[in-house]
């Protein structure tokens, strides 16, 4: 068997899992390159108050490091943090971690990629796998005179704890999945605290319970009841939000109905009516899954805010009826650029071709996972994975062990240079983009899935079709190279 030189791109869940892959397939000869001064990713940077997933835990998790302890059935982002740098840890991948080293890009030599790190370090892998994220570069409005504002700013993913919150003015700018777990963060900590709603948003209320004592005893006794319970969310969550997105069918009509009903939990008919979304459908952004937000517009220091901001003063925000409200933190709950796959990392492949050139417009891939002529290049929740309604750790394993199935074919001699070819991967495209009509994010509303060529970067079929689709490469779709043996 040869030894694959792999260098992995991002230590985040992906990354990490990737890592901890190779590990258990006896393969040590890797790194993996981390920008910041952790492993974690998303988990890593987002620490804002209120953080939780927003998938069950038990389906969040590696099947491989199933975790008996979580607190919570949705966990608190701290204690996700923390199950990622264990799995690190105990699976023996935290000394392979290279910190604080970003990856400035790699090239490819007609046998294997030179990497090249911004600081000016080289060195040669056979496969590239990168996990450097999805919604990682903070989108930061234009909001005229944001920058004169005098108390404290930040986005969520770069939440300075420096500045105190008990008793202080907060404004939450975004109602998305952060801005709502932001006000039940804050809610109780603020002293007055407003939520700047553009667009009413969908929520699904799920009540978060706390795992006992006894339920961890078990769970750690036998831990073949945590696969269990993973495979049975993922059931109950594939058939039901995974289904809905991308079928017209009984159970949109259902997921609908039950976003309506929720609504009925605002008291105040006015309050109702100001939260209600008026042109999207339920489920055509990703879903927002918080038990509790709808109650916290029933304290007295909560205030919702549908007027349009019109501009920022030192003072605070000025909406467009002239009201100043003033304040001591803006928190902006915007969002991200979330096309904008391993940039800026530069990849050059065969021929010369250059990542940011094939990219230039929207980022696409070979069933998620690959492009023609960038052969040994594994991505990992790349462009058009299935990760609208689904636990990313479950689509990320899906993915390493498709790329673990190339990396032994490397080992056994069968190959040296791996990737799909031009014309099946235009074929697959082909059929992504003849599938979105039907599905749920191409009903109308704007959200970050929709691209700069109109359409929804996502998986456009049901989560089994992504499984299915990467259980063995279809090997006449690859461009297979020999080279000489190399010793
Ligand atoms: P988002 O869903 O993109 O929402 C951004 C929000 O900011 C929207 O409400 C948007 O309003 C608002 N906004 C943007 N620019 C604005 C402006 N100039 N003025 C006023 N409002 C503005 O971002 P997100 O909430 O950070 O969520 C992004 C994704 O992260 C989610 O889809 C989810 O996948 C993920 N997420 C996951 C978790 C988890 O628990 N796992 C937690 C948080 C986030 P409009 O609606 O009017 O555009």
């Amino acid at each position: 068997m040869r030894t694959p030189r792999v260098a992995i791109v991002g230590g985040g869940p992906s990354g990490i899992g990737m890592a901890a892959k190779l590990k258990l397939a006896g393969i040590d000869t890797f790194d993996v390159y981390e920008q910041s001064d952790d492993v974690g990713g998303t988990w890593r940077a987002n620490t804002y108050p209120g953080l939780e997933i927003d998938n069950p835990a038990r389906y969040y998790q590696y099947r491989f490091a199933p975790n008996p302890d979580w607190s919570q059935f949705f966990a608190p982002g701290p204690e996700i943090w923390a199950y990622i740098k264990r799995v690190a840890d105990d699976f023996g991948v935290t000394p392979h971690v290279l910190l604080r080293t970003r990856v400035a890009g790699a090239e490819w030599d007609g046998r294997a990629w030179l990497l090249r790190t911004e600081d000016g370090r080289e060195k040669t892998y056979d496969f590239i796998v990168t996990g450097a994220g999805v919604l990682v570069h903070p989108r930061v409005p234009e909001l005229p005179g944001l920058e004169t504002f005098a108390g404290a700013c930040f986005h969520s993913a770069e939440w300075d704890h420096s500045v105190p919150l008990a008793g202080r003015r907060i404004a939450v700018i975004g109602n998305g999945s952060t801005g709502v777990q932001l006000v039940n963060g804050l809610a109780e900590t603020a002293g007055h605290l407003e939520l700047y709603q553009r667009t009413p948003q969908w929520v699904w209320p799920f009540p978060n319970h706390r795992y006992t004592r006894m339920t961890k005893w078990v769970y750690r006794k036998l831990p073949w009841l945590n696969l269990v319970a993973y495979r049975f969310w993922q059931f109950l969550f594939e058939a039901s939000f995974g289904r809905a997105v991308v079928k017209p069918g009984p159970m949109r009509t259902v997921m609908s109905a039950m976003g309506r009903l929720y609504l009925y939990r605002v008291r105040d008919p006015d309050l109702r009516r100001r939260l209600t979304p008026s042109g999207a459908k339920p489920l055509c952004r990703r879903i927002i899954v918080a038990a509790g937000f709808y109650e916290q517009f029933e304290r007295p220091n909560v205030e919702l805010v549908d007027v349009g901001i019109d501009h920022v003063e030192p003072r605070g925000i000025v909406t467009a009826d002239g009201v100043l409200h003033e304040l001591d933190v803006i928190a902006l709950a915007t969002g991200y650029h979330g096309h904008e796959y391993l940039r800026p990392m530069e990849l050059i492949g065969q021929g010369g071709v250059r990542l940011s050139e094939v990219w230039d417009r929207e980022p696409f891939a070979y069933r998620s996972v690959a492009l023609p002529s960038f052969p040994n290049v594994l991505m990992m929740v790349g462009p058009g994975s299935p990760i609208a309604s689904n636990a990313l750790m479950g689509v990320a394993e899906t993915q390493q062990d498709f790329a673990m199935q190339m990396i032994e074919m490397w080992r056994r001699g069968e190959a040296d240079a791996l990737a799909p070819s031009a014309q099946a991967t235009e074929r697959y495209n082909a059929e992504r983009r003849a599938a979105y009509p039907s599905t749920i994010w191409a009903s109308g509303c704007s959200s970050w899935y929709i691209g700069a060529d109109g359409l929804p970067n996502m998986w456009p079929w049901l989560p089994k079709d992504h499984r299915r689709a990467l259980a063995a490469p279809e090997l006449s779709d690859w461009e297979i190279e020999r080279h000489a043996a190399r010793t």
